[in-house]
């Protein structure tokens, strides 16, 4: 089958549908292939911009705060990159590297709010949601179920973290003794958190079940009502204004199912920030798919691009196959936002870190040439380190539009474009600045492009 379009997305993950819906937006024609899952659907959901410097051991108290931060030592950041411009004065790079961000963070929140995943939190702040460890993290957005509203601030607040028996994945009383004595070193409430473990049978298993079964159950109007019978007979008992859930109150109707559970009990109930297989990373995934689609886009899943073709400076077509099809797409402008190892879009063995679609050249995260990369350099004994591993900073170096270039600082191609973990530069696991970067940079790349395609 062969197919046109005037822009091509390869990969599917927040980068990708973000950079592919500001070109529909834009009235250009947008094609994305996705060959599987992304590193999007296994987050925990929430928005990081930028929560740390590497090293560092105090949180910024605001994207504002790290972006100013990171630009000035980091000029090769992906954040940097969306600074530079021709047409802007020296002086005016930071201000210039904030707006981009925020316009990109703020479009991505009113995109899901219309698409009934409301995000709680503002860009002028980080916040601290809870985690089903009972530590917090700074990020920039969480989904609005996770809002706890004035557990903070009242001073009579009794917090109650809920287990599900036969869901491994959560140990509420570990989580709610974590989160305790955090509450109480800093002497702010609650001042009394508790724990209880309650009944959800999806299919009649309770065994070994998975956040992904109990969400799914939960979406069925029915199985709320038996939840909300036990949970009220807990709150009872025990006076409860606050009720923390692990991340499983539904794929779909996930609104409801809170509100619901607050009329039932009369407290305020929240999720917790979790690990994959995780429901809120789904959620995300399947609404920024909607955001695409809704715009106009065509997704084809299941279709791997793996082979392309070239006319001198110009990339002309992508050729990706799915078990059954073969499709050939030619196309004016193209986004490489294949992600990292999980995505596929960069894989590392001992022999180095490639790039694994036009074999690009990739670098590490202070920019020396990681194709041939050993792993005792791109890994650290510690497997926990304040730095992060190494690894997790190598990906393609771009130029100020976002196009990926070889080692004399060309671009391979005039009108191949990156954007998300595929970039070198960052690593999110330790900034906690992964899907802010997928966001601005899957934004800002696709305008280069527009303005390409425009100017071509
Ligand atoms: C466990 C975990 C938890 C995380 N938690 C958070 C969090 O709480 N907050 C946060 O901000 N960030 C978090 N992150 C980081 C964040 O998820 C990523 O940085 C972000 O999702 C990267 O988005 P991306 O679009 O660049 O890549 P991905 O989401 O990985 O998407 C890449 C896409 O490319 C596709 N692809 C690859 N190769 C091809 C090909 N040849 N043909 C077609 N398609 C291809 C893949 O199938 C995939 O769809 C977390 C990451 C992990 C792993």
């Amino acid at each position: 089958m062969d197919l046109q379009t005037d822009f091509l997305v390869i990969g599917g993950g927040m980068a990708g549908l973000v950079a592919g819906t500001i070109a529909l937006e834009a009235g250009v024609s947008t094609i994305l292939l996705r060959k599987g899952q992304s590193a999007t659907a296994y987050s925990s959901g929430a928005i990081d911009v930028i929560g740390y410097l590497p090293e560092a051991r105090q949180p910024f108290s605001s994207p504002e705060e790290g972006l100013i931060a990171i630009s000035g030592l980091y000029p090769l950041h992906p954040y940097s990159i969306v600074g530079y411009s021709d047409d802007i004065a020296p002086n005016a790079v930071i201000d210039t590297i904030v707006n981009k961000t925020r316009v990109s963070i703020e479009w991505l929140r009113n995109h899901l709010e219309e698409v009934n995943l409301p995000l709680h939190g503002t860009f002028d702040s980080n916040m601290y949601p809870i985690t089903i460890l009972g530590t917090t993290k700074p990020t920039c957005l969480v989904q609005k179920t996770m809002d706890f509203g004035d557990l903070h601030e009242r001073e009579d607040s009794v917090l109650l973290f809920v287990g599900i028996r036969g869901y491994p994945d959560f140990n509420p009383a570990a989580a709610a003794k974590t989160y305790l004595e955090d509450r109480m070193a800093i002497g702010e409430p609650p001042h009394k958190v508790v724990h209880c473990m309650l009944d959800i049978a999806p299919f009649g298993n309770s065994f070994n079940i998975s956040s992904i079964e109990i969400a799914k159950h939960l979406d069925h109007e029915g199985s709320i009502k038996a939840l909300g019978d036990q949970l009220k007979e807990q709150a009872d008992q025990i006076g409860t204004t606050h009720i923390a859930f692990p991340p499983i109150l539904g794929v779909h109707n996930t609104q409801t199912i809170k509100s619901q559970l607050e009329t039932l009990t009369g407290a305020t109930i929240f999720e917790l920030l979790g690990f994959p297989p995780s429901v809120p990373g789904l959620r995300l995934q399947r609404a920024m798919d909607e955001i695409f689609t809704k715009a106009g886009g065509k997704l084809l899943v299941g279709f791997e691009a793996n082979s392309f073709l070239k006319s001198g400076t110009k990339l002309t077509q992508i050729t990706a196959s799915s078990p059954r099809r073969e499709v050939n797409i030619s196309a004016k402008a193209f986004i490489l936002a294949s992600g990292m190892y999980i995505g596929g879009g960069i894989s590392g063995d001992e022999k180095g870190v490639k790039e694994t679609l036009f074999n690009l050249m990739t670098v590490t995260g202070d920019y020396h040439s990681a194709s041939e990369l050993l792993p005792s350099r791109s890994t650290h004994r510690l497997a926990i380190s304040p730095t992060g591993q190494p690894i997790q900073s190598c990906g393609l170096s771009v130029d100020p539009q976002f196009r990926p270039v070889g080692e004399e600082g060309i671009e391979w191609a005039e009108n191949l474009f990156a954007a998300g973990s595929i970039l070198a530069g960052y690593n999110y696991s330790v900034e906690k600045s992964g899907l802010g970067v997928a966001t601005t940079s899957g934004f800002h790349a696709a305008k280069n492009a527009i303005e390409f395609l425009i100017g071509g």
